[in-house]
């Protein structure tokens, strides 16, 4: 991903900003992929990235670290300019993709004194050894990166993606098929990293590692159409819920969704969200179904997967 080695200084000094973008937009054929985007990361931060497959994640990750041009839009990623500065941007980026790109057939310490050599890191051989040890890789670093699992594999990709000492982390899908243990002690990297300093953009599906994030964003259909901390994401849905446990769930669900003032009706495990912007027509809504015995209702605060399943909801009815 990168061009070369950082400014033997290593420094760039960094805005407040590391990533400040504005109207982006990319058209691939007739399809219109990210429209008019605009977002800001903090330095330090470590903002999510959250929204259904093929909703514009990647194109915008790439557009971001200058490996692909955007349409319409301007902005800058670690203080340089995104159109005309791409070069210089990819020298401080590490990116890393689901897909594993490292060699299968090389050792874990192979693989990372052959990065440590390609980007022109000094004395490779210590570095690989460091970065064994600051990801918890030792006991490993003989074994072949093909023989790793799922989780290990990520991690050592981690690895090989800070080596270079970037600014900032762009990770795609991380931590995607990967076991949840694995995945946790993932976070915990990230977090260890994000405490030296490193800003992380990261692309998830996975609710409990929105949690994670200091800010959110939610791109649905090309579109950002919420930012900000968890909370703020949740406040701003401006849901009502309620929750309801008892009867046939599935069937529940059903019926409450034919009712005007129901917008967003949602099975967990045992119990049912129902939710709607309008406090009023919601309980209005569920009022015949109060008086069943089988049923329990209590009032609820909205979960975050609560305001994702409305916020895409809606984006599709206006995509239609
Ligand atoms: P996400 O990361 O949210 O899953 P992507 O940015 O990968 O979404 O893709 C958004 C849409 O753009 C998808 O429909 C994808 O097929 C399409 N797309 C991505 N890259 C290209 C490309 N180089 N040429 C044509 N279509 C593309």
């Amino acid at each position: 991903m990168r061009e070369g080695r950082a400014d033997p200084s290593g420094a760039v000094p960094l805005p407040d900003y590391v990533i400040e973008v504005e109207g982006l937009s990319k058209t691939f054929g007739d399809r219109v992929v990210v429209r008019d985007l605009s977002m800001r990361v903090k330095r330090g931060q470590i903002y999510g990235f959250l929204g259904p497959n093929g909703s514009g994640k990647t194109t915008t990750i790439r557009m971001l670290c200058g490996l692909l041009t955007p349409d319409a839009g301007r902005g800058s990623c670690l203080g340089l300019d995104i159109l005309t500065q791409s070069r210089a941007i990819r020298r401080h980026v590490g990116y890393m993709t689901q897909k594993f790109s490292l060699y299968a057939d090389l050792s874990v310490r192979e693989n990372l004194e052959f990065v440590a050599r390609i980007y022109g890191v000094p004395n490779p051989v210590a570095a690989a050894k460091e970065a064994v040890e600051r990801l918890g890789l030792a006991g490993r670093d003989e074994q072949l990166a093909g023989s790793l699992s799922g989780g290990w594999k990520q991690r050592l990709a981690l690895g090989a993606c800070i080596l270079p000492s970037p600014q900032l982390l762009l990770l795609d899908e991380p931590t995607a098929g990967v076991d949840p243990k694995a995945r946790r002690e993932f976070w915990a990297q990230i977090h260890a990293l994000a405490a030296e300093g490193l800003t992380v953009l990261v692309s998830t599906h996975y609710m409990d590692e929105a949690e994670r994030c200091h800010e959110i964003a939610y791109i649905a259909y090309g579109e950002l159409l919420a930012q900000g901390t968890v909370e703020q994401v949740v406040a701003g849905a401006g849901l009502s819920t309620w929750s309801v446990t008892g009867g046939d769930p599935a069937a529940l669900a059903r019926e409450l969704l034919d009712r005007p003032g129901v917008e967003l009706v949602a099975p967990f495990g045992a119990s049912v969200h129902v939710g709607g912007h309008d406090a009023a027509a919601l309980e209005a809504a569920i009022a015949p179904f109060r008086g069943r015995p089988e049923l329990t209702w209590r009032k609820d605060e909205p979960t975050l997967e609560d305001v994702f399943i409305d916020l895409m909801n809606r984006s599709r009815d206006n995509f239609r």
